[in-house]
């Protein structure tokens, strides 16, 4: 493990059950790293297994095989109380704001609950003294402490939602579709903010987006997943510029785009359909019954993630 790494994560596969003899595959042997003090987005559309990837990573699911190391130390057979020290380090934003704060419990209490749950004070009047600042930091203020989330905008619920994650001081965050729920012009200001927290205190983000506009802007590196597998993974800007994939392709079709080379990169990709269902997912390359490249071996072999030059990498038959 390279001591610059936060998180490195190998062939990690979750699986559910589902009635007595079907297994949904959500996620199979993702493997990917994310350096100290950056941000790698993971893109795909819903269904693709990206939060549950997430929620494996975080422990709040049971992996099913592989391999999660956290600051070097490996996580993946912890039990929940031995995991109570790293939890503190690694912390989640989730999508909807509203659905992950208590109803009944004010800003201030919310804002504690971590910090009395992992011993940093011992009462919430203690708490205060680390709370008002943060609330201040995220652009609320010491009067919003008093209140209730649902008196808050979606926005503000949001920055409550990050100055809950922020508190402890993670060294990682998860960051579940923050901005997805939100509208365009608030967007910008929480990335903004979670863009400001990593340069002031070197936090590493796991940036989860159903497309990649939202995470170009954000991120250092990006991984597309497709049906529960990573399908390519490069520098943000590469990606943008010059996908390979031919899914990755279909992605940057589904948003409009100003650029000719890649408007006629949209025309060109032709992903149709839903994605098919992970319970019995498609042979060989999963993407092949979307594909408008797919040739024989396609659906009868699965493409290794492999370095199609300079880092860039892509499970593809077309890549050799
Ligand atoms: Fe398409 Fe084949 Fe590449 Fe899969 S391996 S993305 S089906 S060309």
């Amino acid at each position: 493990m390279n001591e610059q790494n936060m998180l490195e994560v190998r062939n990690l596969t979750k699986h559910f059950k589902v009635g007595s003899k079907q297994i949904v595959h959500a996620v199979d042997g993702v493997s990917f790293t994310l350096k100290k003090g950056k941000t790698l987005g993971l893109v795909g559309e819903s269904g693709c297994g990206k939060s549950t990837c997430a929620r494996t990573i975080i422990r709040m699911y049971a992996p099913t095989s592989g391999q999660i190391l956290l600051n070097g130390e490996d996580i993946t057979e912890l039990k929940q109380k031995q995991l109570k020290p790293y939890r503190k380090n690694m912390q989640m934003i989730f999508q909807d704001p509203y659905a992950s704060l208590n109803a009944r419990m004010t800003v201030r209490d919310i804002i504690a609950e971590p910090l009395i749950a992992h011993g940093v004070v011992r009462k919430k009047e203690d708490a205060n003294e680390l709370i008002y600042p943060m609330l201040e930091r995220v652009g609320l203020t010491k009067e919003h402490s008093g209140r209730y989330a649902h008196e808050f905008s979606g926005g503000q619920r949001q920055r409550v939602g990050i100055a809950r994650a922020l508190i402890l001081q993670p060294d990682l965050v998860i960051c579940d579709e923050p901005i997805s729920a939100l509208d365009v012009s608030i967007q910008a200001q929480v990335v903004n903010l979670l863009k400001d927290f990593q340069e002031e205190k070197g936090v590493s983000y796991l940036f989860i987006a159903h497309d990649l506009s939202m995470v170009r802007y954000v991120s250092d590196d990006v991984g597309v997943m497709y049906l529960g597998q990573l399908v390519e993974v490069s520098e943000s800007n590469e990606i943008y510029k010059n996908p390979l994939h031919p899914y990755t392709k279909g992605l940057l079709g589904s948003i409009p785009i100003a650029n000719p080379k890649l408007a006629r990169m949209k025309e060109k990709s032709g992903m149709e359909g839903d994605i098919p269902s992970p319970i019995d997912p498609p042979s060989g390359c999963r993407f092949h019954t979307r594909c408008p490249y797919a040739k024989d071996i396609c659906s009868q072999q699965v493409p290794q993630l492999k370095d199609a030059g300079n880092g860039h990498m892509t499970a593809c038959h077309l890549y050799g």
